[in-house]
This record gives C-alpha cells, structure tokens and sequence, in this order.
C-alpha cells in the first residue's frame, strides 16, 4: 500500500474518466441514461451512487482501512445512519462526553423509538463492563472529548465489545485518520463530522461513515438508500479537495498548538491547559501509543481573577465562533456556547467552567496568534481589574 500522503491526493481511481482530468468531475446529474431498457447500468440515480461522492466514499474509506465509505449531508446525518441500523430493544453504550448534537439525536430521537442508551465514562473500563445488558449492541464514543480532550482507548474498548459481541462505533472528528486509524485498533464504524478537519475550510457540511467489513457496509448503504440524507457532488468534492491537504493542514495546526500552548503556559493569568500532548497524564499516554499526533484543538482555563467574556471579545484574529478543524483559528466559550444547552450544574459538574476557553488551532503565522492571545489576555485583566475596583468602591 502506498502511503498515507500519497493515498490523501490520489484517492481511489473510479474509471470514469475520459476526459484526463486530473480531479474526479464534479457529476452534477440527478439521472442517468439506460443505454436501452436490457442494458446495465453502473449508475442509474444520484441517490442511490454518485460518482462524485463515490469518489469520497472510497477515498475516506481508504484512509480509514475500511471496506465501504458513505458521505451525507452532515456529520449529524452520518452520526443517525450509523445509529439507524439498530432496532427497538437494542441497548447502546455511549461516551458521557460526546458531542451535544449526537447526544440530542439520541435522547430526543432514538430513545423515543425504543433504542436504550446507558452513558459512560469511557476512560473507566470498569464502568463500561458494569453497564453492559444482555441486549447491549453497540458502544459508541469519541477517543478524544470535547472541549476537555480527554482521552479514550479504542483498543481497550473495543476488545471489551469484542469480548461481549457488540459493536465499537467511533467518532473520530477530532483526529480523522491522519492521526489515528480507529479500525486499526479495533474499532468496527468510524463516523465523521467531515465539515471539521477534511473538508478543513469552514465552507462545507458534511459527514462520513467507514465501515470495517462489507456486511456491516450494505447495513449503512440500505440507510443511505432508504433515508437519503446523502451529500451533494458538490459538496463532496469540496471534502475531497480538503482532504487532499489533510496531512499539511494538520502538521501546521499542531505545531501552531505546540506554541500556543508554551505560551500560555507561560502566563499567570492561565490557570489549566487541556492538551493530550502535554506530558505527565493518562491522556497523554494513551495518546501517545494509539495516536500519531495530539489534533489541533486544546483549551485551557483562565484564573478567577481575567474577565473571560472579555478576553474572547477582545481577539481580533482569531475568530469568535463554534465549529473547529479548519484553515483559521476559532475560539469559543463553551459554557456560553457549545455546551450553554446543558443545564449550569452539569456544565459545571462536567469540568465546563464560565473560565474555559476552547481553540481550535487554524495555519496562520504562529506569532500573529500568540499576539493576537497576548492582547486578549491584557484587555481581559485590565477589565476585570476594573470590575474589582468598582466592587470595590461600591
Ligand atoms: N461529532 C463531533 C465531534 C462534532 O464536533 C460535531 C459538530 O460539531 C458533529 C459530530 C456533528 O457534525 P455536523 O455539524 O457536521 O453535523
């Protein structure tokens, strides 16, 4: 097998190309001709294959050392066919901190239709084989959290399911396949929110699923099919075009954390940093044996004395906004907003503090950001410092 950069460009050769160009067309077409009504057609409704997205598909799907690969129209999409195969009475194991959409989907959407989920901590093996039933199917979690970066091992997990007969489903958003192969380690379904690191440019929703084996791969097919909530040929190969630089956009990223971080871990006004790339924690080692990197997003606290809504106002390069994974860098509170849909004492019994900010870590000049965090930092004071003062006098 050719190598990992090699494969991010060159993708899967679908044989539907006459014309010589270099990309797969972009096939806008909702129909295709039957050259007569005996004849047999590779292609027949956008639905059901696209050669775009079948393009994608296999190109994910050879990244992940999966057999099949599907692409619809969000991760959240992705997320519910990866979901969808299961039936009423089936119990699913998930991760207690996973996405906020993922977990919405399951306790408004599938537990109403019969499904059982018990949550976990998927660091505490213990925990997981207590909440194991009879009727457990599947176990599905993120191996790095959100917006803590707690780590998870899928090659621990996953031969507890083996062992017990039920399936691994990863979401693997955080790190994509660049830096960790969860079907390597295991795993039997990676999803994706491809709208992060492979599309890579804030310009795309999207999501992916890859499957280990082909059975399990007609199971998702017969979703996509059925439900539809497939991915446009355009919005395909703007992923595809983003995956191709997955590797370079990566490597910039996690360097650019690497100095973000020793920055802010030079400063007073940062209480806490939460990075598995720091050294001295079971993130850390966990991270270490089964990753080939520790992503571009951390987060970090800031001390009850700097004025946090103020420090994130302040930025002026990085941008204010949810989402992560791509060419700029975004900076979020996520008490505030990714995580202001759960209750205070959950964010707060979750270690989501009014204090704690999350970046996802884009390819800008690495000086510009830390300047752009430098002023923020010194405007955040200044405020609180003001807001004493007038607690004070008052
Ligand atoms: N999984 C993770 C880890 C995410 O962060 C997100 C979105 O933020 C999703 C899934 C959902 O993906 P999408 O927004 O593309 O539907």
């Amino acid at each position: 097998m050719t190598g990992f950069n090699t494969r991010l460009i060159h993708g899967q050769n679908i044989n539907d190309n006459q014309t010589g160009a270099v990309n797969v067309p972009v096939y806008q077409s909702s129909t295709y001709a039957y050259p007569d009504i005996n004849g047999k057609v590779r292609w027949d409704y956008s639905r059901s294959g696209n050669p775009t997205r079948e393009y994608l598909e296999k190109q994910i799907a050879t990244l992940e050392h999966g057999a099949n690969g599907f692409a619809f129209a969000s991760g959240m999409a992705a997320i519910h066919a990866a979901l969808a195969i299961f039936k009423e009475g089936d119990h699913i194991l998930i991760g207690d901190q996973i996405y906020g959409g993922t977990y919405r989907l399951i306790n408004d959407y599938f537990q109403a239709r019969g499904i059982t989920f018990t949550s976990v901590n998927t660091q505490d093996l213990e925990a997981v084989k207590a909440a194991i039933q009879p009727n457990t199917k599947a176990i599905y979690f993120e191996p790095v959290t959100n917006p803590l970066l707690q780590v998870t091992s899928v090659r621990a997990i996953a031969a507890v399911a083996k062992a017990h007969d039920f399936l691994t489903i990863v979401d693997n958003t955080f790190l994509t396949p660049y830096l960790q192969q969860p079907l390597d380690l295991g795993a039997d379904i990676v999803v994706h929110s491809a709208t992060k690191y492979l599309g890579g440019h804030s310009d795309v929703i999207a999501g992916l699923v890859v499957t280990k084996t082909k059975a399990l791969g007609k199971r998702i097919y017969f979703i996509q099919n059925a439900l539809g909530g497939v991915l446009s040929p355009e919005n395909a190969n703007l992923v595809r075009r983003g995956i191709q630089t997955l590797s370079v956009r990566m490597d910039r990223q996690q360097e650019n954390a690497r100095q973000l971080i020793d920055y802010l871990a030079s400063r007073d006004e940062v209480a806490t940093i939460h990075y598995p790339g720091i050294a001295g924690s079971r993130d850390h080692e966990i991270a270490a044996e089964e990753c080939d990197g520790f992503g571009g997003v951390f987060s970090f606290e800031l001390q009850d004395d700097v004025d946090a809504p103020a420090f994130v106002n302040s930025l002026q390069l990085i941008r204010l906004a949810v989402s992560l994974g791509a060419v700029e860098s975004l900076a979020e509170l996520p008490y505030e907003m990714s995580h202001a849909e759960l209750p205070p004492e959950e964010r707060l019994a979750a270690g989501i503090t009014p204090q704690l900010i999350r970046i996802s870590v884009g390819i800008e000049d690495a000086a510009d950001l830390i300047s752009d965090l430098n002023q923020a930092l010194a405007t955040a004071t200044r405020r609180q410092n003001v807001h004493i003062l007038k607690r004070s006098i008052g």
